[in-house]
């Protein structure tokens, strides 16, 4: 179930302010009914059209993709530069990125084209574990690595504890690789953890997703994912 005015947005008809100003004008039929009210919900069983003319519902589609370093999380780019939908030139559902990585994180991210999965997915309150090794400038050690494991206040919000682990140092270089498993996706989250700790990181990548790994997947590979596999992570 969906808004009917998120599905016409979505559907390229107009924005979503827009689509709001078709449905008061009269202009939407649901199954063949006018509907003028905000906030109808619909499948994408139910016939919608906007000025007679129907509006085509796309199937809902699930990828996971290991995003390269040097990508952006997002669908266009005004400096053109690289972004994970040049990797989907063949899928030609509208998808986009359940939150993001940062431009030089690489790892597992996920595409679809259903909101609502999206959205509950990129909820902080939601608890899906993600698990990212960083290798980081620094001799990590448990006692300096310790808060991670308790509420932090970071660039002024708390979140949530995390669990990390110390999967090697090497004395010589003065860097260690570390894990960090959390389950809140706040902008540069990881990073700024372990910032916080003394430990700017160089190089991160996310492992993990809920049950998701990157099996064998190559940066710039995709898989589709079956609906059960996502259920799982909802
Ligand atoms: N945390 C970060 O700092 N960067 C990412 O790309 C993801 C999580």
């Amino acid at each position: 179930m969906q808004r009917l005015q998120k599905v016409i947005a979505h559907a390229g008809v107009a924005s979503r302010r827009k689509a709001e100003d078709y449905i008061v004008q009269g202009r939407v039929k649901v199954n063949g009914e006018v509907v003028k009210e905000l906030g109808v919900q619909v499948t994408n069983k139910d016939k919608i059209e906007v000025d007679q003319v129907p509006i085509y519902q796309e199937e809902p589609v699930y990828f996971m993709f290991y995003k390269p370093r040097g990508v952006i999380s997002a669908v266009s780019d005004d400096k053109n530069r690289s972004v994970v939908t040049d990797y989907f030139t063949e899928i030609k559902e509208r998808i986009y990125p359940v939150g993001r990585l940062d431009y030089n994180t690489s790892g597992l991210l996920l595409l679809t084209n259903d909101g609502d999965v999206s959205q509950k997915l990129t909820h902080p309150k939601h608890e899906v574990d993600k698990v990212y090794v960083a290798k980081v400038n620094g001799v990590a050690t448990n006692r300096k690595l310790m808060p991670v494991t308790k509420q932090m206040t970071v660039e002024g919000k708390k979140v949530a504890p995390a669990k990390f682990a110390i999967l090697s140092t090497d004395t010589q270089t003065q860097k260690s690789i570390v894990q960090l498993t959390i389950h809140e996706g706040r902008n540069h989250q990881v990073k700024n953890m372990l910032k916080a700790c003394g430990f700017p990181v160089e190089k991160l990548k996310r492992e993990r997703y809920g049950h998701l790994t990157l099996e064998n997947l190559k940066p710039g590979d995709y898989r589709e994912l079956h609906k059960r596999e996502i259920n799982r992570l909802l």
